[in-house]
């Protein structure tokens, strides 16, 4: 029986993990279950799921957690406060974290995860993007696995011969990263310049969160994942690539000296890759239908339009610049996108702002958590400042 810590067990992520779980009872088990203020929504999935315990990332709302459980009869152990996010991932609670919180602040809890030897199963993608090397040195002191299930760098990870290999000796060539190429893909700048949040988070293949559905929209998503196949998978810049795949079914490929390339494909559904990464070297059942391959409509492949959609070319930049670069885009991006999902932050502007702070914030070395947290702070900073000039 595997014990199971669903980080973000009400967001997107976090119902499909549950729901892949729930299909095996005999396997795996969901012991943990987190989420930030939706105390409604955590209790009904305690209801379901009966962890040994819940945590609410929300200090107000720990009471009414338990008053929530009491009441429906579920007996389970309550947190809450943000320390107790962390704790619960290292908590012996759990033999496998799916961490499935959404931004920067699923940081704490992906490297205490990792410190604590768990099985890590890593969907948060900006912890890494933010953390990249601190976060694998956690991983090789934990002594734990690191699966990907971001979808991309779950095909890459299928796709290469055994867990994360070292790539020259394994005679890899190129990464290539599909892109759906968001729902604006095709469009001008100046089609852009009134786009709302509800048209951005309209998503043609995907169902997702609001603020990864927005970075799939600028393409700040296929940037944050440029830098996060680079750590994960120990890819130079150089050799990633991004190619726009308006299907969605060719997950991403991985090329190698003699010019194969292998390809991972599958229906766009995110319980394909929580599954693989579950039960990960084996297979099981994951509730998504069979591709079938003669009905699909035409693969089509297509060079990203890095000129309009400005995020992924300043993704590349923060990358080339190193060390703490790819803290300085996140935050900044983080900010930008919540002010735009506000209302606040015309769509275009969101590169703008990401630009203006990581000029403002020159890359430094990474040294350590706390120094990351500082840069993470300074940045948002020189962004809300950004904005607040802008209005
Ligand atoms: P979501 O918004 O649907 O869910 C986010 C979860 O995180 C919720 O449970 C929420 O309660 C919790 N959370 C939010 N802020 C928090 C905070 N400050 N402290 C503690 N918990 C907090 O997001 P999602 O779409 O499920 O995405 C989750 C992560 O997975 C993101 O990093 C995203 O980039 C990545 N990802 C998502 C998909 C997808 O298809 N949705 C695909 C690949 C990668
Ligand atoms: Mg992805």
């Amino acid at each position: 029986m595997n014990n199971v810590a669903v980080l973000g067990a009400t967001g997107s992520i976090g119902g499909s993990t549950l729901d892949v779980i729930a299909r095996h009872p005999d396997r795996f088990r969901a012991t943990v279950l987190t989420a930030y203020s939706q105390v409604e929504a955590l209790a009904a999935l305690c209801v379901r799921h009966r962890p040994q315990l819940a945590v609410i990332a929300d200090p107000s709302l720990g009471a009414e957690l338990s008053r929530r459980l009491t009441n429906a009869g579920v007996r389970c152990e309550v947190a809450s406060g943000h320390a107790a996010l962390a704790a619960a991932a290292a908590s012996s609670l759990c033999d496998t974290v799916v961490a499935a919180i959404v931004g920067a602040a699923g940081l704490e809890s992906t490297l205490a995860a990792a410190r604590a030897g768990k099985r890590l199963l890593l969907a948060n993608k900006e912890s890494i993007v933010m953390a990249g090397p601190l976060l694998l040195d956690a991983v090789a002191a934990g002594g734990g696995a690191l699966i990907p299930i971001d979808s991309e760098h779950n095909a890459i990870f299928q796709c290469l011969p055994g867990g994360r290999p070292d790539l020259r000796k394994s005679g890899v060539r190129r990464l290539i990263l599909t892109a759906s190429g968001g729902p604006f893909r095709g469009r001008t700048r100046a089609q852009l310049s009134s786009i709302t949040p509800e048209q951005a988070c309209k998503h043609p293949n995907w169902v997702m969160g609001r603020k990864i559905s927005v970075d799939s929209a600028t393409l700040m998503n296929k940037g944050l994942e440029v830098i996060e196949a680079h750590h994960l998978f120990g890819a130079p810049a150089e050799s990633i690539e991004v190619v726009v795949h308006p299907q969605s079914l060719i997950h991403s490929m991985v090329e190698y000296d003699d010019s194969s390339v292998l390809a991972q494909l599958g229906n766009p559904d995110m319980r394909t890759a929580i599954a693989h990464a579950l039960a990960w070297p084996e297979r099981v059942e994951a509730g998504v239908p069979p591709l079938n391959l003669a009905a699909c409509a035409p693969l089509q492949f297509e060079p990203p339009d890095l000129a309009t959609f400005r995020c992924l070319a300043l993704a590349f930049q923060a990358l080339h610049a190193g060390g703490d670069a790819p803290a300085v885009l996140n935050a900044a991006n983080e900010v930008a996108v919540e002010a735009f999902l506000a209302g606040a932050l015309p769509f275009l502007s969101i590169a703008d702002v990401v630009e203006t702070v990581l000029a403002e914030l020159p890359a430094q070395a990474v040294v350590d958590v706390q120094t990351l947290r500082e840069r993470d702070r300074a940045a948002r900073e020189a962004a809300r400042r950004v904005l607040r000039n802008a209005c």
